[in-house]
Protein backbone atom coordinates (compact mmCIF):
# COMPACT_ATOMS: atom_id res chain seq x y z
CA UNK A 1 0.00 0.00 0.00
CA UNK A 2 1.29 3.40 -1.13
CA UNK A 3 2.08 5.73 1.88
CA UNK A 4 -0.21 8.84 0.36
CA UNK A 5 1.07 11.23 3.14
CA UNK A 6 4.64 11.28 1.82
CA UNK A 7 4.30 10.98 -2.04
CA UNK A 8 5.51 14.18 -4.04
CA UNK A 9 2.74 16.69 -4.14
CA UNK A 10 2.28 16.46 -8.39
CA UNK A 11 1.84 12.36 -8.51
CA UNK A 12 -0.59 12.40 -5.09
CA UNK A 13 -2.55 15.36 -7.25
CA UNK A 14 -2.68 12.76 -10.35
CA UNK A 15 -3.60 9.89 -8.69
CA UNK A 16 -6.30 11.93 -6.72
CA UNK A 17 -7.89 12.94 -9.73
CA UNK A 18 -7.44 9.80 -11.55
CA UNK A 19 -9.39 8.24 -9.22
CA UNK A 20 -12.05 10.75 -8.34
CA UNK A 21 -13.13 10.17 -12.60
CA UNK A 22 -13.05 5.97 -11.38
CA UNK A 23 -15.21 7.19 -8.85
CA UNK A 24 -17.64 9.64 -10.05
CA UNK A 25 -16.41 10.41 -14.12
CA UNK A 26 -17.36 13.98 -15.04
CA UNK A 27 -20.02 14.46 -13.02
CA UNK A 28 -20.32 17.20 -10.43
CA UNK A 29 -22.31 17.85 -8.26
CA UNK A 30 -23.92 20.66 -6.42
CA UNK A 31 -27.43 21.33 -4.05
CA UNK A 32 -29.95 25.00 -4.17
CA UNK A 33 -29.55 25.71 -0.58
CA UNK A 34 -29.82 28.22 1.87
CA UNK A 35 -28.72 29.33 5.64
CA UNK A 36 -30.60 30.28 8.09
CA UNK A 37 -28.60 31.35 10.91
CA UNK A 38 -30.97 32.32 13.88
CA UNK A 39 -28.74 33.24 16.15
CA UNK A 40 -25.08 34.90 16.68
CA UNK A 41 -25.26 34.86 20.36
CA UNK A 42 -22.48 32.16 21.49
CA UNK A 43 -20.99 31.85 24.81
CA UNK A 44 -18.38 28.84 23.68
CA UNK A 45 -15.65 31.91 22.05
CA UNK A 46 -14.21 29.53 19.72
CA UNK A 47 -11.00 31.73 18.78
CA UNK A 48 -11.14 31.00 14.56
CA UNK A 49 -15.35 32.59 14.56
CA UNK A 50 -15.95 36.02 13.69
CA UNK A 51 -19.53 35.02 13.64
CA UNK A 52 -20.39 34.47 17.67
CA UNK A 53 -21.27 37.23 20.27
CA UNK A 54 -21.02 36.89 23.66
CA UNK A 55 -24.61 37.43 25.24
CA UNK A 56 -25.19 40.78 26.41
CA UNK A 57 -22.40 42.60 23.95
CA UNK A 58 -22.77 44.42 20.57
CA UNK A 59 -24.87 42.28 17.48
CA UNK A 60 -25.62 39.23 19.76
CA UNK A 61 -29.43 38.46 18.70
CA UNK A 62 -31.13 35.53 18.06
CA UNK A 63 -34.21 36.03 15.62
CA UNK A 64 -37.79 35.18 15.99
CA UNK A 65 -39.26 32.29 14.73
CA UNK A 66 -41.46 34.25 12.38
CA UNK A 67 -38.28 36.55 10.92
CA UNK A 68 -36.43 33.31 10.06
CA UNK A 69 -39.28 32.15 7.95
CA UNK A 70 -39.96 35.15 6.58
CA UNK A 71 -36.11 35.12 5.51
CA UNK A 72 -36.51 31.68 4.29
CA UNK A 73 -39.17 32.48 2.22
CA UNK A 74 -37.33 34.98 0.09
CA UNK A 75 -35.96 31.52 -1.80
CA UNK A 76 -39.01 29.42 -1.92
CA UNK A 77 -36.80 27.65 -4.68
CA UNK A 78 -34.49 26.35 -2.79
CA UNK A 79 -34.19 22.14 -1.56
CA UNK A 80 -32.50 22.49 1.52
CA UNK A 81 -31.89 24.80 4.49
CA UNK A 82 -29.25 24.41 6.56
CA UNK A 83 -29.68 25.58 10.15
CA UNK A 84 -27.00 26.58 12.37
CA UNK A 85 -26.16 29.36 14.80
CA UNK A 86 -24.01 30.36 18.55
CA UNK A 87 -24.54 28.65 21.54
CA UNK A 88 -27.45 31.12 23.27
CA UNK A 89 -27.77 29.93 26.86
CA UNK A 90 -30.92 31.06 27.02
CA UNK A 91 -32.86 30.02 23.88
CA UNK A 92 -35.33 26.87 25.45
CA UNK A 93 -35.24 23.70 23.35
CA UNK A 94 -38.48 24.60 22.65
CA UNK A 95 -37.55 27.62 20.40
CA UNK A 96 -35.80 24.87 18.39
CA UNK A 97 -38.26 22.35 17.88
CA UNK A 98 -40.85 24.86 17.06
CA UNK A 99 -38.46 26.83 14.67
CA UNK A 100 -38.21 23.20 12.81
CA UNK A 101 -41.79 22.37 12.82
CA UNK A 102 -42.53 26.41 11.33
CA UNK A 103 -40.20 25.75 8.39
CA UNK A 104 -41.90 22.15 7.79
CA UNK A 105 -44.97 23.79 8.35
CA UNK A 106 -44.68 26.46 5.92
CA UNK A 107 -41.88 24.76 3.05
CA UNK A 108 -42.77 21.02 3.36
CA UNK A 109 -40.35 20.55 0.19
CA UNK A 110 -37.22 21.74 1.95
CA UNK A 111 -35.37 19.60 3.07
CA UNK A 112 -34.10 20.88 7.20
CA UNK A 113 -30.35 20.13 7.62
CA UNK A 114 -30.48 21.01 10.87
CA UNK A 115 -28.43 21.54 14.03
CA UNK A 116 -24.44 20.95 14.68
CA UNK A 117 -23.34 18.23 17.12
CA UNK A 118 -22.38 21.17 19.58
CA UNK A 119 -25.82 22.39 19.14
CA UNK A 120 -27.29 18.87 20.20
CA UNK A 121 -24.73 18.88 23.45
CA UNK A 122 -26.25 22.52 24.56
CA UNK A 123 -29.90 20.77 23.82
CA UNK A 124 -28.43 17.58 25.80
CA UNK A 125 -27.97 19.96 28.93
CA UNK A 126 -30.98 22.66 28.56
CA UNK A 127 -33.49 19.22 28.49
CA UNK A 128 -31.19 17.18 30.59
CA UNK A 129 -31.46 14.07 28.04
CA UNK A 130 -29.20 12.46 26.09
CA UNK A 131 -28.62 12.80 22.48
CA UNK A 132 -30.85 9.72 20.81
CA UNK A 133 -33.96 11.90 22.60
CA UNK A 134 -33.34 15.40 21.04
CA UNK A 135 -32.29 13.64 18.30
CA UNK A 136 -35.22 11.34 17.56
CA UNK A 137 -37.88 14.52 18.31
CA UNK A 138 -35.72 16.34 16.26
CA UNK A 139 -36.35 13.92 13.25
CA UNK A 140 -39.95 13.38 14.00
CA UNK A 141 -40.15 17.44 14.18
CA UNK A 142 -38.99 17.60 10.17
CA UNK A 143 -35.43 17.77 10.32
CA UNK A 144 -33.97 15.35 7.59
CA UNK A 145 -30.19 15.35 8.21
CA UNK A 146 -27.85 17.12 10.53
CA UNK A 147 -24.37 19.19 10.05
CA UNK A 148 -20.88 17.64 10.80
CA UNK A 149 -19.34 20.99 11.51
CA UNK A 150 -18.17 21.33 14.99
CA UNK A 151 -15.94 18.97 14.12
CA UNK A 152 -12.53 21.14 13.68
CA UNK A 153 -9.71 18.94 14.04
CA UNK A 154 -11.28 15.52 16.02
CA UNK A 155 -7.88 16.03 18.32
CA UNK A 156 -8.22 16.77 22.22
CA UNK A 157 -4.94 19.03 22.48
CA UNK A 158 -5.95 20.64 19.20
CA UNK A 159 -8.93 21.83 20.22
CA UNK A 160 -7.87 22.63 23.71
CA UNK A 161 -6.21 25.45 21.68
CA UNK A 162 -8.84 26.75 19.31
CA UNK A 163 -12.10 26.30 20.89
CA UNK A 164 -11.52 24.97 24.66
CA UNK A 165 -15.06 24.91 25.08
CA UNK A 166 -16.33 23.01 22.36
CA UNK A 167 -17.26 19.40 23.00
CA UNK A 168 -14.62 16.89 22.87
CA UNK A 169 -14.19 14.42 20.57
CA UNK A 170 -16.23 11.80 22.42
CA UNK A 171 -18.87 13.34 23.07
CA UNK A 172 -18.86 14.67 18.84
CA UNK A 173 -18.27 10.95 17.79
CA UNK A 174 -20.99 9.76 20.49
CA UNK A 175 -23.58 12.28 18.76
CA UNK A 176 -22.79 11.82 15.47
CA UNK A 177 -23.56 7.75 15.90
CA UNK A 178 -26.45 8.85 17.82
CA UNK A 179 -27.93 10.82 14.54
CA UNK A 180 -26.92 8.30 12.43
CA UNK A 181 -28.10 5.27 14.21
CA UNK A 182 -31.30 7.82 14.70
CA UNK A 183 -31.84 7.82 10.88
CA UNK A 184 -30.03 11.60 10.55
CA UNK A 185 -27.48 11.49 7.93
CA UNK A 186 -24.64 14.05 8.62
CA UNK A 187 -22.46 15.59 6.69
CA UNK A 188 -18.52 15.18 7.72
CA UNK A 189 -16.19 18.42 7.93
CA UNK A 190 -12.69 19.28 8.96
CA UNK A 191 -11.04 23.06 9.68
CA UNK A 192 -7.90 23.44 8.58
CA UNK A 193 -5.01 25.68 7.92
CA UNK A 194 -4.48 26.85 11.49
CA UNK A 195 -2.35 25.05 14.34
CA UNK A 196 -3.11 21.35 13.17
CA UNK A 197 -0.36 19.28 12.43
CA UNK A 198 -0.26 16.51 9.17
CA UNK A 199 -0.61 13.68 12.17
CA UNK A 200 -3.37 15.34 13.33
CA UNK A 201 -5.36 15.75 9.95
CA UNK A 202 -4.43 12.20 9.73
CA UNK A 203 -6.19 11.30 13.34
CA UNK A 204 -9.06 13.20 12.24
CA UNK A 205 -9.40 11.01 9.02
CA UNK A 206 -8.76 8.17 11.15
CA UNK A 207 -12.08 9.08 13.40
CA UNK A 208 -13.60 9.72 10.62
CA UNK A 209 -13.20 6.22 8.50
CA UNK A 210 -13.99 4.28 12.29
CA UNK A 211 -17.95 6.08 12.20
CA UNK A 212 -18.22 5.55 8.90
CA UNK A 213 -17.33 2.10 8.71
CA UNK A 214 -19.70 1.09 11.34
CA UNK A 215 -22.29 3.60 10.58
CA UNK A 216 -22.60 4.67 7.57
CA UNK A 217 -23.92 7.79 8.15
CA UNK A 218 -21.80 10.48 6.28
CA UNK A 219 -23.22 12.24 3.52
CA UNK A 220 -19.79 13.55 2.26
CA UNK A 221 -16.83 15.27 3.87
CA UNK A 222 -16.66 19.10 3.70
CA UNK A 223 -12.67 20.33 4.24
CA UNK A 224 -13.02 23.81 5.48
CA UNK A 225 -10.06 26.13 5.18
CA UNK A 226 -9.60 28.59 8.51
CA UNK A 227 -10.35 32.23 7.09
CA UNK A 228 -7.90 34.28 9.25
CA UNK A 229 -9.23 37.77 9.27
CA UNK A 230 -11.47 38.68 11.79
CA UNK A 231 -10.81 36.42 14.30
CA UNK A 232 -8.35 36.20 17.23
CA UNK A 233 -6.53 33.21 15.81
CA UNK A 234 -6.24 34.81 12.67
CA UNK A 235 -4.26 37.91 14.16
CA UNK A 236 -2.04 35.67 16.39
CA UNK A 237 -1.27 33.30 13.43
CA UNK A 238 -0.58 35.90 10.83
CA UNK A 239 1.62 37.87 13.47
CA UNK A 240 3.51 34.61 14.24
CA UNK A 241 3.83 33.95 10.64
CA UNK A 242 5.58 37.56 9.92
CA UNK A 243 2.43 39.34 7.67
CA UNK A 244 -1.13 37.72 6.41
CA UNK A 245 -0.13 37.09 2.84
CA UNK A 246 2.47 34.38 4.44
CA UNK A 247 -0.38 32.50 6.62
CA UNK A 248 -2.91 32.94 3.40
CA UNK A 249 -0.02 31.13 1.45
CA UNK A 250 0.32 28.44 4.10
CA UNK A 251 -3.47 27.73 4.29
CA UNK A 252 -3.77 27.63 0.32
CA UNK A 253 -0.81 25.29 0.50
CA UNK A 254 -2.24 22.88 3.09
CA UNK A 255 -5.18 22.50 0.92
CA UNK A 256 -3.74 21.82 -2.01
CA UNK A 257 -2.74 18.75 -0.33
CA UNK A 258 -5.42 18.09 1.90
CA UNK A 259 -8.00 17.70 -1.00
CA UNK A 260 -6.29 14.81 -2.66
CA UNK A 261 -5.58 13.21 0.72
CA UNK A 262 -9.16 13.03 1.48
CA UNK A 263 -9.82 11.58 -1.84
CA UNK A 264 -7.03 9.17 -1.48
CA UNK A 265 -7.43 8.12 2.00
CA UNK A 266 -11.03 8.10 2.39
CA UNK A 267 -12.88 8.18 -0.61
CA UNK A 268 -13.74 4.31 -0.71
CA UNK A 269 -15.66 4.88 2.66
CA UNK A 270 -16.66 8.35 2.01
CA UNK A 271 -16.82 8.93 -2.06
CA UNK A 272 -18.72 12.30 -2.13
CA UNK A 273 -15.78 15.16 -1.47
CA UNK A 274 -17.19 18.63 -1.47
CA UNK A 275 -15.53 21.91 -2.35
CA UNK A 276 -16.00 25.56 -0.83
CA UNK A 277 -16.31 28.35 -2.98
CA UNK A 278 -16.76 30.33 -0.03
CA UNK A 279 -13.57 29.40 1.68
CA UNK A 280 -11.18 29.06 -1.65
CA UNK A 281 -13.24 31.40 -3.87
CA UNK A 282 -14.56 30.33 -7.38
CA UNK A 283 -11.31 30.08 -8.89
CA UNK A 284 -10.16 27.92 -6.35
CA UNK A 285 -12.92 25.38 -5.78
CA UNK A 286 -12.74 24.89 -9.86
CA UNK A 287 -8.83 23.96 -9.30
CA UNK A 288 -10.20 21.72 -6.54
CA UNK A 289 -11.80 19.57 -8.80
CA UNK A 290 -8.90 18.60 -9.82
CA UNK A 291 -7.37 17.69 -6.70
CA UNK A 292 -10.24 14.93 -5.84
CA UNK A 293 -13.73 16.96 -5.10
CA UNK A 294 -16.53 15.47 -7.16
CA UNK A 295 -19.24 18.66 -5.44
CA UNK A 296 -19.69 22.36 -5.18
CA UNK A 297 -21.29 22.56 -2.61
CA UNK A 298 -24.09 24.18 -2.70
CA UNK A 299 -25.53 28.63 -3.63
CA UNK A 300 -25.45 28.71 0.30
CA UNK A 301 -27.93 32.50 -0.27
CA UNK A 302 -27.41 34.01 3.31
CA UNK A 303 -23.60 33.04 3.77
CA UNK A 304 -22.85 34.53 6.85
CA UNK A 305 -20.84 32.53 9.15
CA UNK A 306 -17.53 33.10 6.80
CA UNK A 307 -18.26 36.63 6.10
CA UNK A 308 -18.24 37.40 9.63
CA UNK A 309 -14.53 36.40 9.90
CA UNK A 310 -13.43 38.12 7.11
CA UNK A 311 -14.01 35.43 3.96
CA UNK A 312 -13.79 37.39 0.45
CA UNK A 313 -15.76 35.51 -1.89
CA UNK A 314 -19.44 36.37 -1.25
CA UNK A 315 -22.82 35.22 0.01
CA UNK A 316 -24.41 33.13 -2.37
CA UNK A 317 -23.76 32.16 -5.95
CA UNK A 318 -26.79 31.34 -8.34
CA UNK A 319 -27.24 28.05 -9.72
CA UNK A 320 -26.64 28.96 -13.33
CA UNK A 321 -23.04 30.59 -11.93
CA UNK A 322 -22.28 27.31 -10.42
CA UNK A 323 -22.82 25.29 -13.62
CA UNK A 324 -21.12 27.47 -15.57
CA UNK A 325 -17.99 27.48 -13.28
CA UNK A 326 -18.43 23.76 -13.46
CA UNK A 327 -18.69 23.18 -17.52
CA UNK A 328 -16.05 25.70 -17.80
CA UNK A 329 -14.04 23.34 -15.94
CA UNK A 330 -14.81 20.58 -18.28
CA UNK A 331 -16.61 18.91 -16.33
CA UNK A 332 -21.20 18.34 -16.43
CA UNK A 333 -22.83 19.86 -13.47
CA UNK A 334 -25.74 17.59 -12.04
CA UNK A 335 -27.94 19.44 -9.54
CA UNK A 336 -28.65 16.89 -5.90
CA UNK A 337 -30.83 16.69 -3.13
CA UNK A 338 -29.11 17.04 0.36
CA UNK A 339 -28.39 13.17 0.36
CA UNK A 340 -26.92 12.88 -2.87
CA UNK A 341 -29.93 11.62 -4.46
CA UNK A 342 -32.18 13.31 -8.38
CA UNK A 343 -34.08 16.39 -7.24
CA UNK A 344 -37.34 16.00 -8.54
CA UNK A 345 -39.71 18.54 -10.56
CA UNK A 346 -38.78 21.53 -8.70
CA UNK A 347 -41.39 24.06 -10.90
CA UNK A 348 -44.18 21.92 -9.65
CA UNK A 349 -43.25 22.56 -6.20
CA UNK A 350 -43.16 26.04 -6.08
CA UNK A 351 -46.10 26.33 -7.69
CA UNK A 352 -47.58 24.64 -4.90
CA UNK A 353 -46.22 26.63 -2.91
CA UNK A 354 -48.46 29.08 -0.86
CA UNK A 355 -45.48 31.57 -1.13
CA UNK A 356 -44.42 34.19 -4.13
CA UNK A 357 -43.06 32.33 -6.81
CA UNK A 358 -39.27 32.11 -7.13
CA UNK A 359 -37.43 34.41 -9.41
CA UNK A 360 -38.45 33.89 -12.70
CA UNK A 361 -35.12 33.63 -14.53
CA UNK A 362 -34.46 30.85 -11.83
CA UNK A 363 -37.79 28.65 -12.22
CA UNK A 364 -36.91 27.11 -15.66
CA UNK A 365 -33.60 26.31 -14.74
CA UNK A 366 -34.18 24.32 -12.86
CA UNK A 367 -37.37 23.09 -13.41
S1 LIG B 1 -17.78 28.50 16.06
FE1 LIG B 1 -19.88 28.25 16.83
S2 LIG B 1 -19.60 27.60 18.94
FE2 LIG B 1 -17.64 28.51 18.32
S3 LIG B 1 -17.82 30.68 18.91
FE3 LIG B 1 -18.50 30.54 16.78
S4 LIG B 1 -20.71 30.34 16.92
FE4 LIG B 1 -19.87 29.84 18.93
Amino acid sequence: MRDYWKMPLDELREEAREKTLRQHGRKVTYVVNRNANFTRVCNVGCSFCGFGRRPGTKGANSDRIDEVVARVAKTPWVTEVCLQGGIDPDLPPEYYFDLVRALREAFPWMHLHAFSPMEIDSLCAKADCEPEEILSKMRAAGVGTIPGTAAEILVDEVRRKISRNKLPVARWVQIVRAAHRTGLKSSATILFGHVERWEDIRAHFDVLRSVQESTGGFTELVPLAFIPYQNRLGSMLARRAGSMGVLEERIRKRAMRLYPLARMVLGEVIPNLQTSWVKLGVEGAVESLGWGCNDFGGTLYEESITRSSGGKHGEKMEPDEIEAAIRGAGYQASLRSTVYGPVKNRFSLVKKSCHPPAREHLVPRIA
